[in-house]
């Protein structure tokens, strides 16, 4: 049990690769504070039970990323959290073209700015005990630009950056920061994505391992980060994606 004593906070946690990773950091010893908007909560309770079933505390904590006083006030309640996992996304997919601002707005509100607003929230109490783990979820989009996804991936090339330099300005306090670049991940997200059975067969193909990532493929490399395994990795972002992008 890697994780013994550490409570982990993960935002969007009521499904998908935020539920999975969840589950995952409880299996290794964490109690979990989850959370995400209000609408998702009987998700939400379901993924406590799943972490209560392993033995570790669950908590459940209601909260959009976008909303710093919503923000402020639940990483108040949660108390000490070791390891955050800045997970919550959204992805509308449409091209640069038939791009409005709304949607533009939406993606950088929730997937850059709310990395930031959580982050921020955070830090300071990991600064006063001169530890803290915090993981992003970018994306391998955000390494290289996709079609239909050009405000996603910029977002997610913010994230990466972020991640970065939060590593040089929070890496004195002994805190680590880095970013998990997942691949298609057969989520909610992942399979909207995707749309139909012949893209995914066309991706398998072309992943290395000739199959597509399931929510639980990204739980092994965030325990990693979030355990003093990786006390000296700092600032970086591992693609997690079976094998279909290598920069
Ligand atoms: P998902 O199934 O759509 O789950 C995302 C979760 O985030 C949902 O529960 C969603 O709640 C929540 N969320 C959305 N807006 C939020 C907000 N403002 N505040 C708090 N929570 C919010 O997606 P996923 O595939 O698990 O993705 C998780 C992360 O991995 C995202 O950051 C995504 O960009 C990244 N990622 C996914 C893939 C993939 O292939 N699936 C690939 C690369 C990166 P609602 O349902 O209520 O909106």
């Amino acid at each position: 049990m890697m994780l013994t004593g550490k409570t982990a906070f993960v935002t969007g946690a009521s499904r998908g690769i935020g539920a999975a990773v969840a589950v995952g950091l409880a299996k290794n010893g964490a109690d979990v504070v989850i959370s995400d908007l209000k609408g998702q909560n009987a998700e939400l309770e379901k993924v406590r039970d799943r972490i209560t079933e392993t033995g570790q505390k669950a908590r459940v904590l209601h909260l959009d990323v976008t909303d710093k006083a919503a923000i402020e006030a639940a990483v108040a309640e949660a108390g000490k959290i070791d390891i955050l996992v800045n997970n919550a996304g959204i992805l509308i997919p449409k091209t640069l073209e038939e791009l409005d601002e709304k949607t533009w707005d939406a993606h950088f509100d929730v997937n850059a700015k709310g990395v930031l607003l959580v982050t921020n929230a955070v830090l300071p109490q990991m600064r006063k005990r001169k530890a803290g783990r915090i993981i992003n979820i970018a994306s391998i989009a955000g390494r290289q630009g996709v079609p239909t996804q050009g405000h996603y991936a910029a977002t997610k090339a913010v994230d990466i950056t972020l991640t970065r330099v939060y590593a040089q300005e929070a890496g004195m306090d002994g805190i680590t920061v880095n970013a998990i670049c997942p691949g298609i991940i057969l989520t909610e997200m992942g399979k909207e994505n995707l749309g139909s059975q012949e893209a995914m067969d066309h991706w398998s193909n072309v992943a290395a391992l000739k199959r597509l990532g399931a929510p639980d493929d990204i739980v092994g490399p965030v325990v990693f980060f979030a355990s003093d395994q990786s006390r000296f990795v700092t600032g970086q972002a591992l693609n997690v994606c079976g094998g279909i992008y290598f920069h």
